[in-house]
């Protein structure tokens, strides 16, 4: 395959863009080489501007559940645009998509939209602090919240990629806010609760983490925080931007029956457009700006475009009882095949998987936590990733990502895959 393109664009891009690019993990820093410029792309493939197809398993990080350019969601976005783009005042389609998603997530009462995930995940936390009167959060190593400043002390990912474990910029008053545990251990915790007594507002956590490639949760452990906040009176808030509307209609939440007392989305709740939410029952949303004295808001928030694509993205999920089942059924199907070739190919490897997440560490043992999911980024990874490249599949250009799996691959596209890793792994 051919990058001639993309390489011209990256060079330009580079002049007037810092790094080329508009979120780092872009750049293929981690694993070298050109990142793919795209050009256009349909159902479960890409087509980069070198004119090359591949079969895609990030998906815009999560977003295109059903594909790309999915039909109604690219209609119901050129129908709203034609009634005007923005007015900074309220419209009906923001209670359809609320009153909706209320409907489909367990054990919350109220929503409010807003841009990101990171704007929901920072909102989230401001609001816990001013529900509970208390200072100080608890979040995992591994774990990515957004870039809001109190989240950039070991957040997986991008951050862990290119190993700078605290952003520059970060003050050290923020950074003694956010108290670190560790993913899985409920222990470090406990701890950190019996340190800082009647101090900890809340508890941050991606219920399956997916931001240093996928770790579920063990047994019990999302049940014992629920408990340690309880115990505590500290909230517990479930980051369910990766998760939302993916593992589940009611996400995490309802995939393993726990209550969060705050839930935060992003990625497939805006059908592809800017969209994050957060959601929680009337006694916490009621302490929100305008209702209440936790201030929060945003110029384009609720924006009609990003709206009709949410509400839509949001119809089409809740209306086919079979979703999930495919989903899960199309990802076990990939493990499966991707188990079989790597043992054959006597590869040392560690797949894992819920639901439409999955994940290749290439290591022994298990991936647990942070600390585990680095032994999977080694060179081998790297080449990897070029070789599937060229064979047509695009993952994460880093190791440390989940793969994100869309109702719009076949099994033809699941074999191609499976194939493609067999042919590879021969080669390196
Ligand atoms: C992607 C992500 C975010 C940040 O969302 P943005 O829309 O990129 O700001 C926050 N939390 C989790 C779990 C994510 O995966």
């Amino acid at each position: 395959m051919l990058y001639q393109r993309s390489s011209q664009l990256f060079l330009e891009a580079q002049k007037v863009i810092p790094g080329g690019v508009n979120s780092p993990v872009r750049a293929f820093k981690s694993v070298g080489g050109t990142p793919i410029f795209v050009k256009e792309a349909k159902g479960a493939y890409l087509y980069d501007e070198d004119g090359n197809r591949l079969i895609d398993y990030i998906n815009s990080w999560g977003p295109m559940l059903l594909g790309h350019s999915y039909e109604p969601v690219v209609n119901a976005v050129i129908e709203k645009a034609k009634k005007g783009t923005s007015f900074g005042m309220p419209t009906e389609i923001e209670t359809q998509i609320a009153e909706l998603a209320v409907s489909m997530v367990p054990n919350v009462d109220k929503i409010r939209f807003v841009n990101s995930g990171t704007e929901a995940c920072m909102s989230a936390v401001r609001l816990a602090r001013g529900f509970t009167g208390r200072e100080k959060i608890i979040k995992f190593r591994g774990c990515y919240h957004g870039h809001s400043d109190s989240f950039l002390i070991s957040a997986g990912s991008g951050l862990s990629t290119f190993g700078v474990p605290n952003s520059p910029g970060v003050t050290k008053g923020t950074a003694q806010d956010t108290l670190l545990a560790d993913y899985n251990n409920l222990d470090s915790v406990k701890e950190l609760f019996e340190l800082n007594k009647n101090e900890i507002a809340c508890i941050i956590i991606e219920p399956v983490a997916g931001n240093m490639g996928c770790v579920p949760p063990m047994n019990g452990f999302l049940e014992g925080l629920r408990q340690l906040c309880d115990a505590n009176g500290a909230l517990l808030i479930f980051d369910e931007v990766m998760t939302g509307f993916r593992l589940a209609k009611g996400g995490a939440q309802e995939l393993f029956g726990i209550n969060a007392d705050i839930v935060t989305f992003g990625k497939v709740i805006g059908g592809g457009l800017p969209v994050g939410a957060f959601a929680a029952r009337n006694e916490i949303m009621n302490f929100l700006s305008p209702v209440g004295p936790v201030y929060q808001a945003g110029t384009l928030s609720g924006n009609p475009l990003a709206m009709a694509a949410g509400l839509t993205m949001l119809q089409e999920i809740n209306k086919d009882a079979e979703l999930f089942k495919r989903l899960d059924e199309k990802t076990a199907y990939l493990e499966k095949g991707i188990r079989e070739v790597l043992t054959k190919n006597n590869i040392q490897f560690v797949v894992n998987r819920v639901g439409s997440m999955i994940s290749i560490f290439f290591c022994d043992g298990e991936v647990v936590d942070f600390v585990t999911a680095g032994k999977g980024d080694t060179p081998y990874f790297k080449n990897f990733f070029h070789k599937l490249v060229e064979n047509g599949v695009y993952i994460a250009p880093s190791s440390y990502e989940t793969w994100f799996i869309t109702d719009a691959l076949s099994y033809a596209d699941l074999d191609e895959t499976i194939q493609a890793i067999d042919k590879v792994t021969q080669e390196i």
